[in-house]
């Protein structure tokens, strides 16, 4: 097995693979409806329930081809009942991509807005639910990616469902890093993709909810064709089967990252990610950057730091200068700041951020910023 260059990525997913994995796509030619297949799936599809400790009499999960958005695609437009509304509770880019996702359904919906730097607010929440009794769905995003946020799901689930509603929760940038505990997190629903916690590759999505209201969704209305989780989840129950076509490749790589994530184990995991969360904050801290997110509120997995106010300062020299020496850094996703982001996922520990560090800071040094960096106020 050649070893292929390593590249430490920064970004919020796609992540840094093992070679392990990158090698496990590398198999012999396989008709996916070949029972072979079929019972990798299985095995698969029970891990990934597993991973959020579900039962897998309660819970089960629903494998689909694409990047992780179809997930909040197929649970927002498959999981509303006739006749009701859906609750956004939206504090950054992927809530927001979920009140565009009942725009484009024509869904009723209501976008229930806080700043992106600010956990919801529960009391508002509360009243909202309690004046619309026809919410049917609840939606939110565990770790706003676009910021790093934490937001309170445990105590946001326990509200919908004191008012009868289901909880959908996008889990895809926490998902087998942060742990999560399906049942006692109050989640209905939750998701994820292969490329961000599992630390394998994108082409397959995955969507852990509870079984018996997916076959309460038989008969609500039908508003996509490929993306109905019903359907999806009614032909792998009969038949062990993805409906069409299953990303092959990518699938034998996320069986090898699921062993891999076995014997690293959850909370080793989650230690680790913790160890290059640290770091990244402590380099940040030591060159002056300011972050986005109060320490109390941050995930633990991505830093967001605002752009000094330097005449010199040039994100994209600064990535270039980075990317040509094997480490990715990302703009950020909030409209009225400008800000970039380092993030803790993939297969890195912090001895590759102490690397990324010494190359950062001779790009800050090269491109002329000052450091400390500077800001006006
Ligand atoms: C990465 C991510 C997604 C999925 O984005 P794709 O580009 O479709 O893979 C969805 N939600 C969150 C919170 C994410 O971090």
């Amino acid at each position: 097995m050649d070893s292929i260059k390593r590249n430490v990525l920064l970004n919020p997913g796609p992540s840094t693979t093992t070679d392990t994995v990158k090698y496990a796509q590398v198999v012999p030619d396989i008709c996916p409806r070949e029972k072979d297949f079929g019972g990798l799936m299985k095995g698969l599809r029970e891990d990934l329930v597993k991973i959020v400790h579900g039962s897998l009499e309660r819970y089960t999960s629903v494998l689909f081809c694409g990047s992780g958005t179809i997930n909040i695609d197929v649970v927002i437009n498959s999981l509303l009942p006739e006749g009701k509304k859906v609750l956004v509770i939206n504090n950054g880019a992927y809530s927001t991509r979920a009140v565009e996702i009942c725009q484009y359904y024509g869904l009723p919906h209501i976008d229930l807005n806080f700043p992106v730097d600010q956990i919801p607010d529960l009391g508002q929440i509360e009243d909202v639910l309690k004046k619309n009794p026809n919410i049917g769905l609840v939606h939110t995003t565990h770790n706003e990616t676009g910021t790093g946020l934490l937001n309170p799901i445990r105590e946001i689930g326990a509200l919908v469902h004191k008012y009868g509603a289901i909880f959908t929760v996008d889990t895809t940038s926490t998902y087998a890093m942060r742990p999560i505990n399906i049942e006692e997190d109050n989640i209905d629903f939750c998701m994820a993709s292969a490329q961000k916690g599992l630390m394998a590759f994108t082409g397959l999505s995955f969507i852990v909810g509870n079984r018996s209201i997916i076959e309460a969704s038989k008969d609500y209305p039908k508003r996509s064709y490929y993306c109905n989780l019903y359907m999806q989840y009614d032909f792998f129950e009969r038949t062990g089967e993805m409906h069409f076509t299953p990303p092959v490749q990518t699938i034998y790589a996320a069986i090898q990252a699921l062993k891999e994530y076995w014997a690293e184990g959850e909370e080793a995991k989650w230690a680790r990610h913790t160890r290059v969360f640290n770091a990244i904050n402590a380099g940040l801290d030591e060159l002056g950057f300011k972050q986005v997110i109060k320490p109390e509120w941050r995930t633990g997995l991505v830093s967001t730091a605002i752009y000094p106010d330097d005449p010199n300062w040039s994100f994209e020299k600064v990535h270039d200068y980075c990317y040509d020496r094997g480490f990715t850094i990302y703009p950020g996703k909030i409209s009225a700041t400008n800000t970039f982001r380092l993030c803790a996922l993939g297969a890195i520990d912090e001895a590759d951020i102490k690397d990324f560090f010494v190359v950062f800071k001779e790009a800050l040094k090269t491109t002329g910023v000052q450091t400390p960096v500077n800001y006006k106020k």
